[in-house]
């Protein structure tokens, strides 16, 4: 049975990279009935913060990236790896090493000087007991060091991404896998919680490629059997640096997209192409499409860029996720953008209690009327607020476009809220032929009035049709606010 893991180190926000592998994993584990365990790494005391811990939890429950078990926390594992540690020991698999940080540190710099291999030069490794005795009724420090067999040849895998991945037995120096304060490392714990957890797949970054021959090792010292490893391809920024949180900040956070007003599967459609393709020139996937499609062969081998621009307010982020939460925006179910939509217009004071109940069918019809130009969430309260409210801005670029340009507008456009005051009924048609003929009468052209309308009506230079906008507003509103446009 498919059995993955996501396990974040608790040390930070769920940032894109993290989201990522999780998205993975989640979609490995969806498409083949499979379980998917959640597992906060938090054996490092001093850098897990419960702020971190409740962050990632939060952000996959946003992201709609459900896990089967867990969460479980390394911390309460604690007796399976200091076990795991004494067989080792045990079995003569594993060695305490007395060896000084300053004589390693010494050593590492003599042999840097010659041109030698840096690693660990073995000098603990065939101390007899007695030996080791003596250091310790000395009262001597030691770490648990990992013996790596004395073999000739490589140790491999079959990555289920890169194909098969070799490496000289020669080349990989006796790891620490338990610190001189007794804390068991990474490298272990790791390998004791996925053998606990029955994982059968390790889906993650290549920057673990290094500790994957490690840790086969350890599945063989431990007498287990090692599970299928894929590795993802990095992402990186526009000058080939590894996105991080420590070099790009809160721009690579999960959180800085939905407080941004992306949909979360909007962001999980961009970051699944970020190191994954089809093989086709699909771009858009449902979940259902993508749990279909998805297969770890077609995970991508060369690193993905995450294309933003550093304080470039246009490029806040790749312009391919401003693309894709558009397409989201737009092509969602209006119900379900009605309910998103209702914390953004909360948050901006513009909610009303109506929008859920009899004004519920103008709500979602004029959401739908002026999503078409909209980026983000966002946009529903901020350039959207001429539909919710009053007090909205008129930006600068229609103001010196139109009511600027054509003085007059202020004397026609009350005497166009005229006009439609005095309509039978107030309807698109109705309302056009009142712009037109008016227009005519003028001797300007319609668009000096419309422009003017959008102007005044809605603040902004685009947007949905006129007439359409007049329809949403309502006679009240539009006559109300074309009679006060010198006030
Ligand atoms: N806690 C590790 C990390 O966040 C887990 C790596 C792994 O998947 O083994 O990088």
């Amino acid at each position: 049975a498919v059995r993955v893991r996501f396990p974040p180190s608790p040390t930070g926000y769920l940032h894109i990279g993290g989201a990522r592998t999780a998205l993975l994993n989640w979609l490995f584990a969806r498409k083949h009935g499979g379980k998917l365990v959640l597992r906060i790494e938090d054996t490092d005391a001093e850098r897990s913060t419960q702020a971190s811990i409740d962050g990632i939890l939060d952000g996959l429950t946003w992201l709609g990236l459900d896990w089967d078990e867990g969460p479980y926390f390394q911390t309460q594992f604690k007796a399976d790896h200091a076990r795991a540690a004494e067989r080792l020991l045990e079995s003569g698999k594993a060695y305490k090493c007395f060896c000084t940080r300053e004589t390693l540190e010494a050593k590492r710099e003599q042999a840097l000087a010659n041109k030698q291999a840096v690693g660990y030069d073995g000098t603990c490794r065939h101390l007899s007991a007695s030996e080791v005795a003596a250091r310790e009724a000395d009262g001597l420090p030691s770490v648990i060091r990992f013996k790596v067999p004395e073999r000739t040849g490589k140790i491999g895998y079959d990555d289920r991404v890169l194909g098969r991945i070799e490496r000289a037995y020669a080349d990989i120096e006796d790891f620490v896998i338990v610190r001189s304060n007794g804390e068991p490392l990474y490298l272990l714990c790791n390998v004791v919680d996925d053998i606990r957890d029955r994982i059968s797949h390790v889906i993650r970054g290549q920057d673990h490629m290094t500790n994957t021959v490690r840790q086969l090792l350890l599945y063989e010292a431990l007498g287990a059997r090692p599970p299928v490893f894929a590795h993802m391809p990095l992402t990186l920024d526009l000058k080939k640096r590894k996105i991080s949180k420590r070099h790009h900040g809160e721009v690579v956070s999960v959180q800085f997209y939905r407080e941004r007003g992306f949909l979360p599967w909007a962001l999980c459609n961009f970051l699944v192409l970020l190191g994954w393709n089809p093989g086709t020139d699909q771009e858009i996937f449902s979940r259902e499409e993508l749990i279909q499609a998805f297969t770890l062969e077609r995970i991508g081998r060369v690193n993905s860029v995450f294309n933003y621009r550093a304080g470039d307010p246009k490029f806040f982020t790749d312009p391919k996720l401003i693309a894709i939460n558009e397409t989201y925006l737009r092509s969602t179910a209006i119900e379900t953008i009605g309910n998103l939509v209702k914390p953004e217009l909360e948050s901006a004071g513009l909610w009303h209690e109506d929008y859920a109940g009899a004004r519920r069918e103008w709500y979602l019809e004029t959401l739908d009327l002026i999503r078409d130009r909209f980026h983000t969430l966002k946009d529903f309260a901020t350039l959207g607020r001429a539909y919710f409210a009053d007090d909205y801005a008129i930006d600068e670029k229609p103001l010196k476009k139109n009511l600027l340009k054509h003085p007059e507008l202020k004397i026609w456009l009350p005497q166009l809220a005229d006009r439609f005051a005095a309509l039978d009924a107030f309807t698109l048609a109705t309302t056009e032929q009142a712009t037109r003929a008016f227009a005519e009468e003028l001797g300007v052209k319609p668009g000096v009035l419309i422009n003017g309308m959008r102007t005044v009506l809605t603040g902004q230079l685009a947007g949905p049709g006129m007439f359409d906008i007049l329809m949403a507003l309502g006679r009240e509103t539009v006559v109300r606010r074309l009679s006060s446009v010198d006030r």
